[in-house]
């Protein structure tokens, strides 16, 4: 459903990105792994449209989206949850999940949503009149994720889900994930944590300094010395 053929991008005369290609499939989960700094989240924004490539072409369920912008790409149904959850920290929990549903007009899918996104996290129903900028962390990425939701997206893009929060938080929010994958939506998934990332993906892709150097199904990744050495430390 999302091809990426061939992908470079730059920030001013320093290019980061070097002949990115990645594929998503429909129904499936995919890992983008690599170290800080390797281009992860520049290869995520670009899918997203907020940094326009230098080079190369993105296409989702075959139509070209490289140059379109975020809100048309988000209509389409690709929705990202940002690295550092990027929150309205003055708004409420319910304001800021609404704001995921700016693009939509049909009330009845909208209440539906937001009913669903309450039913995977309880704890945002609590606090849904709560004020975003006084949630923990894990709260925090509840709200994103729940924000991200709210557009009804066919595919998640997840910048660093785990990035700060306790191991047992990141296992229940990755339970969350799995219950957003078998309602029928991809994910593309961006950690730095690999083992979380490669239990949980069907495939994966490693990034070095702006280039894939390394794909394939996970549980083969998982296995790979190069991975195990250097990003499992075994
Ligand atoms: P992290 O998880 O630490 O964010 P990452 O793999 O997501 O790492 P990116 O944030 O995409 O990596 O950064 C890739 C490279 O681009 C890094 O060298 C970074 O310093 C640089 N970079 C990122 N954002 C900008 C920017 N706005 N302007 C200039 N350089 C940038």
């Amino acid at each position: 459903m999302l091809e990426i053929r061939a992908i470079e991008v730059a920030y001013g005369d320093i290019q980061v990105l070097w002949g990115i290609n990645l594929e998503v499939h429909q129904g499936e989960i995919v890992s983008i792994i690599g170290s800080n700094g390797a281009g992860k989240s520049t290869l995520i924004r670009t899918i997203s449209g907020l940094i326009r490539p230098l080079r190369g072409d993105i296409f989702y369920r075959g139509t070209m989206i490289t140059h379109q912008p975020p809100s048309e790409i988000v209509m389409r149904g690709i929705s990202q949850v940002p690295e550092g959850r990027k929150l309205f920290s003055g708004m409420t929990v319910q304001e800021n999940l609404m704001m995921g549903s700016y693009c939509r007009n049909n009330r009845q899918e909208i209440e539906e949503d937001l009913n669903f996104v309450y039913h995977l996290f309880p704890r945002l129903a609590e606090r849904r009149k709560q004020i975003a900028g006084t949630l923990s962390g894990g709260e925090q990425q509840m709200s994103a994720i729940g924000r991200a939701l709210m557009s009804r997206p066919q595919l998640l893009l997840i910048d660093e889900l785990s990035l700060g929060l306790s191991p047992l938080l990141v296992d229940n929010l990755m339970e969350a994930i799995g219950q957003v994958h078998r309602r029928g939506t991809s994910i593309l998934l961006v950690e730095q944590d690999v083992q979380i990332a490669l239990e949980h993906a069907h495939r994966g892709y490693v990034l070095e300094t702006g280039r894939i150097v390394l794909s394939g199904l996970s549980k083969d990744l998982l296995e790979n010395p190069e991975v195990r050495r250097s990003y499992l430390g075994i």
